[in-house]
């Protein structure tokens, strides 16, 4: 396609080309079982070693703190179910808001008899700590909040959500699977137990994940098998990804200025355009504390589904409620938890930018989506 704008990179982002370039020799010659004992293995051993190595600088972490996954799902289920089995307590906490990775495990476990508080958020989707701080019980083994919101990008305060978790001596864990690259993650000033990440959201490829685990937390793994991982996580290590994965954590660490500098820049311009010159047009979520890539917008009186359509035959790639719920009719739970309408939630749409997007191609969208959205809101009048 010629004109093709990719404006969905929460949902997933392109593959770096050097990230391409480390993993390419992964797949051909040097193909050994990092496990093995000979020469041919132990080189694969050391390039994952190195990824380690790179992932845990991104963070700020100890290399022997980070676990490879096969994606955010998982690094979250492993997290909430070690800390479940570790305390032998049943009670959960999370949040409205948090992507099915951690939502329907929770709804899962309250099916098992689990408790699980679901902490609501308030009308700019950010967190009341107040009830954070009220809802933790004597039986509380986790709480589980993420850090960036993956459909409106707003922030909760984590810095300040470990301080109440560590007073109160309950485990914390935080899904930050759309943060590295976009916002500084440094978990030694920070007092989280895990931390998962999720390589397709970093310009690494997907089926790669990293689960964090601070020293000292006893962790009980999820998956059963041989001894990788330093027997944390059974299964033969996806070392082409983990290549990758660390290759892409060295450039998200230096693209951090840019994200937070150029990204936002776009972002803004394209959120401020789009309010000025589309009637009825709102932003959903607390403007400042967002990611810097971010943008919900709704689109009053327009149906978002509709709109996904137009804009894709337009080449514009853009997302209504988040990837893995799309297909479904039901309003965006993130905005519903905000208390925004069913209407408005059906009129709402995500645009998340990267550091691949360029002017132009915001040019060209605010040419083309005022324009678009005027014409489905007159069918909707008629
Ligand atoms: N958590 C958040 C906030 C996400 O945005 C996603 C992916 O959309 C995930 C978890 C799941 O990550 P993965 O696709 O690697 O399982």
């Amino acid at each position: 396609m010629s004109h093709f704008n990719y404006f969905d990179n929460n949902a997933t982002t392109a593959i770096a080309p050097e990230v391409f370039e480390a993993m390419v020799p992964f797949l051909t010659e040097h193909y050994g079982n990092p496990s093995s004992a000979y020469g041919f293995g132990k080189k694969v051993r050391i390039a994952v070693e190195q990824a380690r190595a790179q992932v845990a600088a991104l963070i700020n972490a100890e290399p022997s703190e980070i676990y490879f996954t096969s994606c955010g799902t998982e690094s979250d289920n492993a997290a909430i179910w070690s800390a479940l089995r570790s305390t032998k307590k049943r009670h959960l906490i999370t949040s409205q808001v948090e992507h099915s990775a951690v939502l329907h495990m929770g709804e899962s476990l309250e099916q098992q008899g689990y408790g699980v508080t679901w902490l609501p958020v308030l009308a700019d989707g950010t967190l009341d700590l107040v009830t954070l701080e009220d809802s933790i019980r004597p039986d509380t083994a986790i709480v589980s909040l993420m850090w960036a919101n993956n459909e409106t990008g707003v922030l909760f305060p984590i810095e300040k959500i470990a301080a109440i978790c560590r007073e109160k001596k309950v485990l914390f864990h935080t899904d930050a699977v759309q943060c590295p690259g976009k916002v500084p993650i440094d978990v030694k000033s920070l007092a989280v137990d895990f931390l998962a990440i999720s390589g397709h959201k970093l310009h690494a490829p997907k089926g790669v994940g990293v689960l964090y685990v601070r020293k000292g937390v006893p962790f009980i793994p999820f998956q059963i098998g041989g001894g990788q991982e330093r027997g944390k996580r059974a299964g033969t290590e996806n070392v082409t990804s983990i290549i990758g994965l660390g290759k892409a954590a060295e450039i998200a660490k230096e693209n951090l200025i840019e994200e937070q500098t150029r990204v936002r820049a776009m972002r803004d311009r394209f959120e401020n355009r789009i309010l000025e010159l589309v009637a009825g047009a709102r932003v959903n979520g607390n403007r400042a504390e967002r990611l810097p890539n971010t943008a919900n917008i709704c689109f009053q009186g327009a149906d978002a589904q509709e709109l996904l359509a137009i804009l894709d035959e337009q080449g514009i790639c853009c997302s209504a409620g988040s990837a893995c719920t799309t297909g479904s009719v039901e309003p965006s739970h993130v905005l519903s938890a905000m208390g925004v309408s069913q209407t408005d939630a059906k009129s709402s749409l995500r645009f998340s930018f990267s550091h691949f997007n360029q002017d132009s191609e915001i040019d060209r969208a605010l040419e083309l989506i005022p324009h678009l959205v005027e014409t489905l809101k007159q069918k909707v009048t008629i």
